[in-house]
């Protein structure tokens, strides 16, 4: 019986499971795919704060090594849900059940992309999906931003303000974005507005050098040319696995109070799954120690 199931290894569970282990818990840290969640695929993090400059992939080994250093069992095996029991809960996996006195969801989001031919070959050399992130890597050049909510706008609002021009394209003649939003980034004159418009390809070998774009409304082709492509259509948490215990809200994110703790008393969420405004790494390791401390006090 484990104080603590942690599922998902990304920098909020990993973060969880070194609260814990240095709180004396016992604690098994459960991962589908790779160790470090979406951090492992950042080359150049320059946010975090202390440290100018990291290897995202560097990061999550080191903080992988420094919980297992400290005792964390690890498991590389996919989370099917999660059975309440009397006083404890059994963790689904695919090799088979494991009990916890507390959970810690940490499961983290996907991003939608595009679905274009090619597409994947682009990641890290061009296309990138946080402008907050990666924005100031290109300082004076030219950006493309693809989608038409407010996150959309306001990343190409906060990206006018760093590079040359920006290109916003959207498939819609209007935007769901708010209002004001979508006449500041009107106002702005290196905002360059695609509307009715949809990528079709990419330019650049190795990396992206530009966009062809097809007006659907005129059906012209234009193409454009960018140093960077950010997607920003949308992020598809994957928590309805656990919707029978713990509520979320509409858009699939687990609603939590400022503790982390969830609607079921044991069951705490870190990190990017939860309902929350920002997420970035500095946002998802203070899940994972507020998580951590909150199961901890249950647990005492
Ligand atoms: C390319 C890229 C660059 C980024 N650059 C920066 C940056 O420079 N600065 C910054 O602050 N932020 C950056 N971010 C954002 C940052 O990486 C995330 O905010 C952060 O990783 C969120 O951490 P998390 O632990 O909540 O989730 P994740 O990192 O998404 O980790 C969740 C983990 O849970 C696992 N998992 C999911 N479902 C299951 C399941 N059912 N069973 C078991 N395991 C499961 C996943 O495989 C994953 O490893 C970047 C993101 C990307 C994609």
């Amino acid at each position: 019986m484990y104080d603590s199931i942690i599922v998902g290894a990304g920098p909020a569970g990993m973060t969880a499971a070194l609260y814990l282990l240095r709180s004396g818990k016992k604690v098994l840290l459960l991962e589908s795919d790779s160790f470090g969640g979406q951090i492992a695929s950042a080359p150049n993090v320059e946010n975090y704060p202390g440290i100018p400059h990291m290897d995202g992939s560097d990061f999550a080994d080191k903080l992988l090594s420094q919980v297992t250093d400290f005792g964390a069992d690890i498991d590389v095996t996919r989370v099917g849900g999660i059975i309440k029991k009397d006083d404890f809960f059994d963790v689904i996996t695919e090799n088979g059940p494991v009990s916890g006195k507390t959970v810690i969801i940490a499961v983290g989001v996907k991003h939608r992309t595009l679905g274009i031919e090619g597409e994947n070959n682009y990641y890290g050399k061009g296309i990138s999906f946080c402008a907050v992130c990666d924005g100031p890597f290109y300082k004076g050049k030219v950006a493309a931003i693809v989608g038409g909510g407010n996150s959309a706008v306001q990343e190409a609002l906060y990206l006018s303000d760093i590079c040359a021009n920006v290109h916003l394209i959207h498939r819609r003649d209007s935007f769901r974005a708010e209002k004001s939003l979508v006449e500041n980034a009107k106002n702005k004159d290196n905002i360059i507005i695609h509307t009715d418009s949809v990528i079709s390809s990419f330019i650049g070998e190795n990396q992206i050098k530009g966009l062809t774009i097809l007006n659907k409304r005129t059906s012209e082709v234009t193409d454009i040319t960018c140093d960077v492509l950010f997607e920003a259509i949308g992020r598809i948490p994957e928590n309805n696995i656990f919707s029978d215990l713990i509520e979320l809200d509409g858009d699939g994110y687990v609603i939590a109070k400022e503790n982390c703790a969830t609607s079921c008393p044991g069951i705490f969420v870190a990190g990017d799954c939860r309902q929350k405004n920002i997420r970035q790494l500095t946002t998802a390791v203070a899940d994972g120690s507020t998580a951590a401390l909150a199961a901890v006090d249950f647990l005492n």
